[in-house]
């Protein structure tokens, strides 16, 4: 026998999709990932060069700087937090941390595509929700699909990708109406670019609830995509436990100075974040008067939902060197850029034969 036939993955892997990385279009108006478009400031760079020289040494273990300005930002306690490697991890290490064989984890659907795969690495099922017809949370759906099996209901505000939210009375339902076994995850990645005043704050309410976690992220607002931080606020026993599963240093040295630096000068990069709000006022009432269904938005991209005609549109934008992420059968999300980019994809759709 051959040495290593023997070894296998497991099976249900073969359901998870290989990540399809974006296509690399030199010159392209890249408006797929939702990043905020512009380089760092000369701070950040600064920065991470500085941590660069010492790259020989492990990071701080718990990335100990960055949680105690975070502290001090959020007005949290250190026990409440935990800083992961993007988002994304900590909503890994957050289904690894609560569920057990056989639990469960509750969102919409569509909504942020890691959500399923993450769930099913770990081992937990995943249940779907469908958004309402106007591409919404559907909180009374959600409660009616909590069973004894749902240990997680990720709420995530404003949705990726269709950019709707669910208003604070919604939250508050779901908060108050999930047994005692659930844990309401608010993913608010997105945050920053949200000007709806009838959206919660997800901070205030992890701070009061025992029942609520959020999570954001210094990906997108503060354009540290490429650093990989974010952090999550949860009761106590919960964020140990997030800490507990996180793989060691996985939040890097490069991305601790980044976040530090980014939360020093935070002012700057927030500014930007209203020329994206500003931008979006401005892309939203167009594509509507070109007679696209788009929701209102309050995320930095906005939704096309094309259905059966969403790839059609993505190559319709390729050959236009444009990049959006679409999802067959469904839509299209764009991000929205800067002006000129967001012209580009302006004319695309008004030009996108229909
Ligand atoms: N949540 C949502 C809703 C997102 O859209 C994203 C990024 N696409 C994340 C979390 C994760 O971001 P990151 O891992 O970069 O912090």
């Amino acid at each position: 026998m051959i040495r290593g036939m023997a070894i296998t993955v497991r099976e249900d892997l073969a359901g998870i999709p290989d990540y399809v990385p974006g296509r690399k279009i030199p010159g392209a108006v890249v408006l797929s990932s939702n990043e905020v478009a512009g380089a760092p400031p000369e701070a950040i760079v600064k920065a991470i060069a500085e941590a660069a020289a010492e790259i020989n040494r492990y990071p701080a273990w718990s990335s100990d700087d960055l949680v105690d300005k975070l502290s001090e930002r959020l007005a949290v306690e250190p026990g409440r937090l935990a800083v992961g490697c993007g988002s994304t991890s900590l909503c890994q290490q957050l289904i690894q941390a609560v569920c057990r064989p056989g639990d469960e984890v509750l969102f919409s659907w569509r909504s942020f595509e890691a959500y399923p795969i993450l769930a099913q690495v770990v081992g937990a099922g995943a249940r779907r929700v469908p958004l309402t017809a106007d591409y919404r949370q559907d909180v009374d759906a959600l409660l009616a699909a909590v069973t004894d099996a749902t240990r997680l209901v990720f709420v995530c505000n404003p949705n990726n990708p269709t950019g709707t939210v669910v208003h604070a009375d919604d939250v508050t339902r779901l908060i108050e109406g999930v047994p005692e076994h659930v844990l309401v995850v608010l993913d608010e990645a997105y945050r920053e670019f949200i000007t709806d005043p009838e959206v919660p704050d997800g901070l205030k309410l992890a701070r009061e609830r025992d029942n609520v976690a959020m999570m954001r992220t210094f990906s997108k607002a503060y354009g540290l995509a490429g650093a990989r931080a974010g952090y999550l606020v949860a009761p106590p026993e919960v964020a140990a436990g997030v800490r507990k599963v996180a793989i060691p240093f996985s939040v890097n040295r490069l991305a601790q100075a980044a976040a530090l630096t980014a939360l020093d000068i935070a002012d700057e990069l927030l500014a930007r974040c209203a020329a994206v709000v500003a931008e979006r006022g401005r892309v939203y009432p167009e594509l509507r008067a070109l007679g696209y269904d788009v929701p209102v938005s309050q995320g930095n991209f906005v939704w096309l939902p094309l259905g059966e005609r969403a790839m059609e549109f993505n190559e319709f934008c390729v050959e236009r060197k444009i990049l959006v992420r679409s999802f067959a059968g469904d839509g299209s999300r764009v991000t929205i850029g800067l002006p000129e980019e967001n012209d580009a994809f302006l004319a695309a759709a008004r030009d996108f034969p229909r």
